[in-house]
């Protein structure tokens, strides 16, 4: 089973965005800006905010930070959100989901200016993903794609299972696979027969946010797994908390042709992706 390492394929990828922050930085004399907007205490949205910023500083994107307190209303958040819309320094805005259960997620999105979504989550954003004219593209389901490319992983004409189908995953990674001439099978929680449908995957992408659910048995012999989820394994003996994915890859060697591990997977290529859309926003809108 050959290891498809998402560090390695995100560390090429940041030095072209590094670049090309660069060149951003001597044409509009700043740097492009990504402001990160935290709402509430959740601990692992407060770890993925933290190494996001990390990586923006890493490339030579500068970062805002908006932590507001888990009681913001609506129009709180609204405000903050209209602020940066308007603030010639921030070119892409991440707001990190999900947002506390008093707060609508897909309201909240429409706040954002499509000018300035670097998650790609905006309806005037997906529209034009989706009639295949993308100006930025979702993070997560872009970083598979790119991972697939980098490897020589051919998409064409195959048969493509996602286990998914939330706005953020399932349903764009179907759509990027789609375009890619894959022959694609969407899979969620009310279909009747997994194994039987992942039986049929040439290239399995599974996102389905269940630890660890998938391993021997649910693959045909030389599928590639590309695993999205991640979880925080409760600690073990020794104390420490591991994180694990939706797949128990080691199950797997000797039976599939290739696979993501997690972490080192998905993960770090979806931090490169919201980088990279944060420049192409830059590069078209920039001032
Ligand atoms: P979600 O909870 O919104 O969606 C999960 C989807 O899986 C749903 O569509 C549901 O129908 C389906 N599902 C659940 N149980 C199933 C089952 N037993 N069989 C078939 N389908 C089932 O989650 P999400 O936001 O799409 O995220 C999925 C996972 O990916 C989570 O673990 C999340 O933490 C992870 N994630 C990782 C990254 C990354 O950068 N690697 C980014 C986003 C999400």
């Amino acid at each position: 089973m050959q290891i498809l390492d998402g560090k390695a394929v995100s560390e090429a990828r940041r030095a072209q965005i590094k670049t090309r922050a660069e060149k951003l930085h001597k044409a509009l004399g700043r740097r492009p800006g990504l402001a990160v907007i935290l709402v509430g205490e959740d601990p692992a949205s407060h770890v993925y905010v933290a190494n996001k910023i990390k990586a923006c500083h890493e490339v030579g994107i500068e970062s805002f930070e908006h932590r507001l307190s888990d009681k913001t209303t609506a129009n709180q958040l609204k405000i903050t959100i209209a602020s940066l819309n308007e603030n010639p320094m921030v070119d892409g805005i991440l707001m990190q989901l999900p947002l506390p259960k008093h707060l609508n997620s897909d309201e909240a999105i429409s706040w954002i200016s499509p000018k300035k979504d670097a998650d790609c989550l905006t309806p005037e954003n997906l529209g034009h993903l989706w009639s295949g004219k993308p100006i930025t593209s979702p993070c997560t389901p872009t970083g598979v794609m790119v991972i697939l490319e980098h490897y020589k992983i051919p998409v064409a004409g195959r048969n493509a299972v996602v286990v998914g189908r939330s706005n953020i995953v399932g349903k764009p990674m179907a759509h990027l696979l789609t375009s890619a001439d894959a022959t694609v099978t969407v899979c969620h929680s009310k279909t009747k027969n997994l194994s039987a449908e992942l039986q049929r995957a040439d290239i399995a992408v599974i996102a389905a946010g269940r630890p660890e659910m998938l391993g021997k048995g649910d693959f045909k012999k030389d599928a590639v797994v590309i695993d999205v989820g991640i979880h925080r394994k409760p600690p073990g003996p020794d104390g420490k908390s591991k994180l694990c994915g939706d797949v128990r890859l080691k199950e797997l060697d000797g039976i599939i042709s290739a696979g993501t591990p997690v972490p080192g997977g998905v993960g770090p290529m979806t931090i490169t992706m919201l980088l990279e859309n944060t420049v192409r926003l830059a590069e078209l809108y920039g001032k």
